[in-house]
């Protein structure tokens, strides 16, 4: 596959506010946030999208929900809330092609969490 953004910033070639590293996952702030807390944390194996995760793949998704709640926890916003999701293709609205769990919080988010948008 063709690396994405997301390797450069695993490899540390280009430069992010890093949050959390394993192993097996990085979590870094979003470049462009979309709430006052925003940051993403990825699995250092390129997966694709959702629909790339193989069978061997599940415990390092889980992963990275543990990783978010462990950054929640630690900057104290876990108990007021916060959202964690993956965009999927296009109409989901994914823009980079490794795997990436949104954590957004620091306000009140309204559901449903989509505005439509033109292709
Ligand atoms: P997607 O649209 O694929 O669900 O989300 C991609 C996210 O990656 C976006 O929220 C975007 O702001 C973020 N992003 C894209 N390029 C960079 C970058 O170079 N650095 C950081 N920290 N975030 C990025």
């Amino acid at each position: 596959m063709t690396d994405t953004i997301f390797t450069k910033i695993i490899n540390k070639e280009i430069p992010a506010e890093i949050l959390y590293e394993d192993d097996i996952a990085l979590a870094f702030s979003d470049i462009n946030p979309q709430a006052p807390i925003h940051f993403l944390v990825i699995p250092k194996k390129p997966i694709v999208t959702i629909n790339d995760i193989e069978s061997e793949d599940k415990a390092t998704v889980g992963h990275l929900y543990w990783v978010a709640a462990q950054i929640a926890k630690q900057k104290g916003f876990a108990q007021d809330g916060y959202r964690a999701v993956m965009n999927c293709n296009e109409d989901g609205g994914q823009t980079v092609y490794h795997i990436h769990l949104h954590v957004l919080a620091g306000k009140a988010l309204g559901w449903p969490p989509y505005q439509e948008r033109l292709k």
